[in-house]
């Protein structure tokens, strides 16, 4: 895994609160794949390897970030991949799953109802296409399980710099458990964790990220923003979210994901603005990539 950089973030809102905000460039690591969901894949391949299993199969949705980052890790480790695709997708339309049947991955498409009791049971438990599931290594929607919080924990070893926040999207939150971890283990200073939802009413992902974590934890350094930021719901934007990365972009440079990463940084410069963080506070936010989803938007919406 190649580090990523941290990359200082200058901005009207920053100078006039005396903040230094940070960016840590996962989306660097890859221009397709990059982001979170690699190291999220780290310890579940390696753990794939050692049981012996011919591939990796998963689930999620048909532009999942999740879902191309898997054909791609999955393949330069020499495992086949399969994946469980929500909706009865054309593969010709869509960017994200022709990419990754490029690079091998095979795919079982299934209606919305399957997929949920799927996602809610266990892929194991199916046996879709008569083939033998128990060949394969099954890694949760999302990439999320407790080896995704070991890969996600080792981020924050990477930060060389005194930090007094960590700001996040959310999704399964198991980077939400990652993080939480890797402050526990990787930094010496008092840090507290900003997570923005990209759900609605996401409130349940504490007890999700508490089992994660096999632990409960210290809830007094951690903010959990569920409303909103949130712009509607899970993949929903607004004429002014979109404007809001734009602008972003042409000031930085830097394009953000519309599901995760700009409603993270529209809420995070909010914040910022507000006055929430005292004035030297220096805050690391995660880019955890996912810019090949804006495929889909274009697709959908243009
Ligand atoms: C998957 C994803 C997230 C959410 O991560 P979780 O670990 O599921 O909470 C955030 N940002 C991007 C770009 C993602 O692809």
């Amino acid at each position: 895994m190649h580090q990523s950089p941290l990359q200082p973030i200058i901005l009207p809102q920053t100078e006039k609160a005396g903040v230094q905000l940070y960016l840590k460039r996962d989306d660097l690591i890859h221009p397709l794949y990059g982001g979170n969901k690699i190291r999220k894949l780290k310890y579940n391949v390696q753990q794939c390897l050692r049981e012996g299993k011919i591939g990796l199969l998963t689930c999620g949705g048909a532009y999942s970030n999740h879902i191309i980052a898997t054909a791609a890790y999955g393949k330069e480790h020499g495992l086949k991949t399969k994946a469980i695709i929500r909706g009865e997708e054309l593969l010709i339309d869509n960017p994200t799953l022709k990419d990754a049947a490029a690079l091998g991955m095979e795919f079982v498409f299934v209606s919305r109802e399957t997929y949920r009791s799927i996602r809610e049971q266990n892929a194991l438990a199916f046996d879709l296409s008569k083939s033998n599931y128990n060949e394969w290594y099954f890694i949760p929607e999302g990439g999320t399980n407790a080896f995704a919080v070991e890969g996600i924990a080792e981020l924050v070893a990477e930060i060389e710099i005194p930090f007094d926040y960590i700001a996040t999207p959310c999704g399964t939150g198991g980077t939400f458990a990652g993080l939480m971890k890797g402050i526990k283990v990787y930094s010496p200073w008092r840090t507290k964790l900003l997570v923005f939802s990209a759900l609605k009413n996401g409130n349940y992902i504490i007890d999700e990220v508490a089992e994660l974590l096999k632990a409960d934890f210290d809830r007094t350094t951690l903010e959990l923003f569920t409303s909103e930021y949130v712009f509607g719901g899970y993949g929903k934007v607004k004429p002014e979210l979109i404007a809001f990365v734009k602008s972003f972009e042409h000031q930085t440079g830097i394009l953000l994901d519309p599901i995760y990463n700009g409603k993270m940084m529209f809420g995070l410069l909010g914040k910022i603005e507000s006055g929430y963080f005292k004035k030297g506070s220096v805050i690391v936010a995660i880019h955890t990539g996912g810019i090949q989803a804006w495929r889909g938007f274009n697709n959908n919406f243009t």
